[in-house]
């Protein structure tokens, strides 16, 4: 198994009111040249998990962060006027919460956060601030929502920001 040190989250960026299949999204990256879809877990409204990559096969879905992380994605992430925003179902909630928990529990140093959340920090205080966010992906705050599952020293290191 290769080292997990980041689990990505993601949204296919795709409006309510569109259908995109796990079908659909694999073929689209195949289009791009791809072996496989880019994801190792799919998410579609209905809440189903569908499989991508082997989880010890290295994904493509977040540039310079592929080797050592598991990406996944939900269907949405845009509302029906093409407006980036937290579309996720109440089914696809619950699908990645117990994925994450399962994932946690196989890779508990990993740190769970959105693709957003690794766009560089251009002003250096070592914090990326919405305004530095080179796109919306996933349209939530991953490390908000899954603070109970992240790893026990980014807790402590939270912890000590708020008390200084
Ligand atoms: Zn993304």
């Amino acid at each position: 198994m290769r080292t997990i040190t980041l689990i990505v989250l993601h949204c296919s960026g795709t409006r309510t009111t569109q259908k995109y299949s796990f079908r659909q999204c694999r073929e689209d990256h195949l289009q791009r040249g791809w072996k496989d879809i880019g994801y190792h877990y799919y998410i579609t409204r209905d809440g189903q998990v569908h499989e991508g990559r082997a989880l010890w096969q290295v994904g493509a879905h977040c540039k310079g962060h592929n080797r050592h992380s598991i990406g996944i994605c939900y269907e949405g992430g845009l509302d029906s006027l093409g407006t980036p925003c937290d579309t996720r179902t109440r089914a696809q909630r619950q699908s990645l919460r117990a994925l994450l928990t399962r994932l946690h529990d196989q890779f508990p140093t990993a740190i769970i956060l959105g693709h957003r959340d690794l766009s560089p920090d251009l002003d250096g205080n070592g914090r990326v601030d919405p305004e530095e966010w080179m796109k919306q992906c996933p349209c939530f705050d991953a490390l908000l929502d899954y603070e109970d599952l992240e790893p026990m020293d980014l807790l402590d290191m939270r912890s000590d920001c708020l008390e200084e």
